[in-house]
């Protein structure tokens, strides 16, 4: 098998995946990383003797994790479903604990809340065994696959009505309504302006259910390194990418290495897994990716908290009093005053993430792309807002990190997690991995096909890698 010098260009998870399958192939991969980590936005902070990941925390369809290890004929990760659903408090005080046990959760409901909720159930699951062998599973479609799926299942998505709407045909209570708007954020959409579609991704994490990977999502990135090291992928760490040229059949790439030296790399091609809007500015290409409106972005706060509260589970919601207004927020560019908290606490699953007698808060709101706020103020209001809904008391928690948009913007353009804003039904279609005029530089990562979130970002390296090969 010839064996093609590879460049991968980014350490995240779709980088890491696409450099796994192309050593598999028998390529020789160097994969060129800035920071000096692997695994992207799963990035993470030693504190004191916390654990935090400050990136994903709900780890779904772990096939697709396991898909590079299996193809490589090593042992996957162990990954345990997560046994605690998650809890939701709203702001009239009821609480909901939400999980994949149909029973537990309509015994918390009333006879006609169930019914809409088993209904809207089901709607996603539809949803999303329609639309997976086209949108999630494969390569990116062709035109002949979207006319098939537009075809087969289009109406059934009803094309004409945005999420709220949808979900209204089934008159849920505003609690229930709320649990099922929420997860268009998973792909960084208003759910209040997103197409109905978007619903299908409520069927994977209620429907199939989350996992936790052994080690946390730490320990996937460290399974990943070892991985790619045994496959004897170079990875180079502090080496930022500063352009990407073609170079006759090949591709050329400019970085700058620690302590500031230039290189230029010539390599057989190459797999990009950087934002797609951040490698055509480095190839100096204009392309519409530059000019959408950018998905959601993220504020957090890593809080050490003293006490351990059975009745806190690994993940939860504290929803606003008002959830439509946390997304005129955001469209107007402002932090939100009554977003919905996020709390990830994952030493629940994974003690030596806290020391013993105290828990690690991962809290996350949704925040607007571009735009920094005056982070120690806004930590002080999340304080303030925990303490109100009873989640914190006074001097209960120590705030280790306080991380706005900047910190994202490192990884992805604005600090968009999810690149486009799918606010129509067009802009829930991802690019596809080719470059036009480039057929050895192929796109990989969450802004391409399939999608954000770590076990799509894994497909599209895997398949990205794939095109490449195919190209070689
Ligand atoms: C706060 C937060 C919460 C999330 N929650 C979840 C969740 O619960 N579940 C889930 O599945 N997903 C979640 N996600 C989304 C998920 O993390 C991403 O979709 C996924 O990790 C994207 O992987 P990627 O490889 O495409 O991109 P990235 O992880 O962004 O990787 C890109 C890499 O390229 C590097 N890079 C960028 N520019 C250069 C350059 N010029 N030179 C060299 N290297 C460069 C970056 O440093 C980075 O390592 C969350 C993300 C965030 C930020």
């Amino acid at each position: 098998m010839p064996r093609n010098e590879v460049l991968v260009l980014g350490g995240g998870f779709a980088g890491m995946a696409a450099a796994a399958s192309l050593a598999i192939r028998g390529h020789q991969v160097q994969l060129i990383e800035q920071t000096g980590s692997l695994g992207g936005k799963a990035a993470r902070l030693q504190r004191q003797g916390f654990h935090f990941d400050l990136g994903p925390s709900v780890v779904t369809l772990p096939d697709m994790l396991s898909a590079p290890f299996i193809a490589a004929g090593e042992t996957p990760p162990r990954f345990v479903p997560v046994a605690h659903p998650t809890r939701y408090d709203f702001p009239d005080g009821r609480t909901l604990h939400i999980g994949t046990d149909p029973q537990a959760v309509a015994a918390q409901l009333s006879a006609s809340e169930w019914t809409a909720y088993d209904a809207l159930l089901g709607d996603a699951r539809s949803l999303y065994e329609a639309a997976a062998p086209t949108f999630v599973h494969g390569p990116p479609p062709s035109l002949w696959d979207l006319t098939q799926y537009g075809m087969r299942h289009g109406l059934a998505a009803k094309p004409w009505l945005r999420l709220p709407g949808y979900l209204a045909r089934r008159h849920p209570s505003s609690h229930v309504r709320d649990v099922f708007l929420r997860f268009a954020t998973y792909f960084g959409a208003n759910p209040f302006r997103a197409p109905a579609v978007l619903h299908n991704i409520a069927w994977v994490e209620l429907g199939i259910g989350a996992v936790n990977p052994e080690g946390g999502v730490a320990g996937l990135v460290h399974a990943y390194e070892r991985l790619l090291r045994k496959l004897g992928v170079q990875i180079n760490l502090h080496t930022q990418v500063d352009r990407i040229a073609p170079d006759g059949t090949g591709i050329d790439v400019h970085v700058t290495q620690a302590g500031g030296a230039s290189r230029r790399w010539r390599a057989d091609g190459a797999v990009s897994a950087l934002d797609a809007a951040r490698t055509y500015r480095l190839l100096g290409r204009s392309h519409p990716s530059q000019r959408w409106t950018p998905s959601l972005s993220g504020f957090v706060l890593a809080l050490a908290v003293k006490g351990v509260s059975p009745e806190r589970m690994q993940h939860n919601l504290i929803m606003p009093a008002r959830y439509e207004q946390e997304f005129e927020d955001l469209a107007r560019g402002r932090h939100p005053r009554d977003p919905t908290l996020y709390v990830s606490i994952s030493s629940k699953v994974e003690p030596a993430h806290a020391p013993a007698g105290w828990e690690n808060w991962f809290v996350l709101v949704n925040a607007p792309p571009g735009v920094r706020t005056d982070k120690a103020a806004y930590a002080r209001h999340l304080l303030g807002l925990l303490k109100a809904r009873g989640w914190l008391e006074a001097g209960q928690a120590t705030v280790l990190g306080a991380f706005d948009t900047d910190h994202l913007e490192r990884f992805a353009t604005h600090g968009a997690i999810y690149g486009r804003m799918a606010n129509s039904l067009g802009a829930t279609i991802r690019l596809g991995y080719d470059v036009k005029g480039l057929p050895t530089l192929k796109l990989a990562g969450g802004t391409v096909h399939p999608g954000g979130g770590v076990p799509l970002a894994v497909q599209s390296g895997v398949h990205s890698a794939d095109a490449l090969h195919q190209q070689l």
